[in-house]
């Protein structure tokens, strides 16, 4: 039951506070319903009318290291009672800053060299932008300006960030997307148009549509490709076999740089510390943000490859000092936690865990699953997991979006205890639970899913 203080929290939520990616008027209406999170502890949270969730997808895919870890919030208050603030401009850090940018580059892939910190997802690649902007007017090359994102890609909500996301949604009355950005096939073999191709051919089919991509617009014109390594919020789907190897080869061969957006998948979600290693990307820029912290504080970066700095390195010995900074580029709070946060990843051994513990989720989602008629992929990899919901399965005919599949079974799910996210693109429901999951727990969400399925979906 809700208490005096809830309904009048209520009150307050519906009449003042614009919350992003949600309704707007049905939710200051009423029409949907407000839940007021009060705690967390491990993979649970629980909400101010008592009522427990196993969080599947731990937060927005952020909390990686599961709620109410004490040593991070022992760093935070360290530090706020310490040095609450100072700025990282004109060469000026903290303890906690500098030496969470050694953390971060000794567990980066090896061509790595400088973190940049920012605070969110999408402030990490609008500075991806401009560094790529800079570093082709630095080498004397100013029309090469032109970024290459995927449809279905998701790189943030900012003007440029919303313009590299490939979802309508995030573009739909808001004049994106703008130049010079353009997007180019998602690498979604579930979707395939040719259903006869092999994963290869039709990774070799996404790496021809980039190329006729760059040729058309003039690979002087292209500067870089960005991507996820594996699609997260377009629908969760791993890339084809030999995605990136053929990608990249497109890639060098027209002089173009390949940003990974780590934002999801850095710090262990698929089992390796980063997304790159895993598929053998080799990026000159990775982006980071969510499990740098665990989002116990905001904090993001664009890591730069040693290439790439001597190039910038050079721009400032002829521009002077770079015009670019936030007042809370590596706020020494959020520092403080991402500090404590990577050695909790490595005391945990959560990225062995996403490993093990995510081979074994999908592998026992996808069997529970395996016979049901709606359901027509589960796939995956580490601790990130999908399932797509179809009509008709030997059809592959997709559902009339404005039944609304995917957040009836999210719904159902909420209602068993579970949470996932029903994707925002097609009938999908995502998992991506927190790295410290354990089997039990594993075995929980798959029940709770195919619950929720057989609810929605009865065979
Ligand atoms: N990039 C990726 C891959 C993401 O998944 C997200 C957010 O989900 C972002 C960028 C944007 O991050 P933020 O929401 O912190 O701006």
């Amino acid at each position: 039951m809700l208490d005096r203080h809830d309904n009048e929290l209520t009150a307050w939520d519906r009449d003042h506070f614009f919350h992003p990616s949600t309704h707007m008027g049905m939710h200051a209406r009423g029409e949907t319903p407000t839940r007021i999170i009060a705690g967390g502890e491990g993979v649970y949270i629980t909400d101010t009318n008592g009522r427990k969730s196993l969080d599947a997808f731990a937060g927005l895919y952020c909390v990686n290291v599961g709620y109410g870890r004490q040593k991070i919030a022992d760093a935070i208050a360290a530090q706020a009672k310490n040095l609450a603030y100072y700025h990282a401009y004109v060469g000026h850090g903290t303890e906690a800053s500098i030496t969470l940018a050694k953390m971060v580059i000794d567990r980066a892939p090896a061509h790595m060299s400088r973190v940049y910190f920012g605070l969110s997802g999408s402030d990490a690649n609008e500075t991806n932008i401009k560094l790529i902007w800079y570093y082709n007017n630095v080498l004397g090359r100013p029309e090469k300006k032109k970024i290459i994102s995927r449809w279905r890609g998701y790189h943030g909500s900012g003007v440029m960030t919303g313009s590299l996301t490939g979802l309508e949604l995030f573009h739909n009355a808001f004049d994106l997307p703008r130049a010079p950005i353009l997007h180019t096939e998602a690498p979604y073999y579930f979707r395939r148009a040719v259903r006869s191709q092999s994963e290869e051919q039709f990774s070799q089919h996404c790496a021809d549509r980039l190329e006729e991509m760059i040729l058309a617009e003039g690979p002087e014109t292209v500067a870089a490709f960005i991507g996820e390594p594996i699609l997260g919020t377009g629908g969760i789907v791993p890339p084809p076999a030999g995605y990136w190897a053929k990608i990249q080869a497109v890639l060098e061969k027209y002089d173009i740089l390949l940003v990974a957006d780590e934002v999801v998948t850095g710090f262990g979600r698929l089992g390796t510390m980063f997304g790159s290693e895993h598929y053998g990307m080799k990026p000159d820029l990775i982006t980071i943000a969510k499990g740098l912290t665990s989002a116990y504080a905001p904090l993001s970066g664009t890591i730069v490859s040693e290439n790439m700095w001597q190039v910038l390195v050079q721009g400032s010995d002829r521009l002077g000092a770079l015009g670019h900074g936030w007042t809370y580029s590596s706020h020494p709070i959020c520092a403080a936690a991402g500090i404590a946060n990577l050695e909790l990843v490595d005391e945990m051994g959560l990225v062995d865990n996403a490993a093990s513990t995510g081979a074994y989720f999908r592998a026992e989602l996808a069997s529970a699953l395996a016979g049901h008629k709606h359901v027509g992929d589960v796939r995956g990899d580490g601790l990130m997991a999908a399932v797509e919901f179809v009509e008709d399965k030997d059809d592959r005919k997709f559902f009339d979006p404005s039944k609304k599949i995917g957040p009836q079974v999210s719904a159902a799910l909420l209602e068993l205890g579970v949470i996932g996210r029903a994707m925002p693109q097609g009938d999908i429901l995502g998992f991506a639970p927190p790295l410290c999951l354990t089997r039990e727990e594993a075995d929980i969400v798959v029940k709770a899913a195919l619950g929720a399925i057989e609810t929605v979906l009865p065979t």
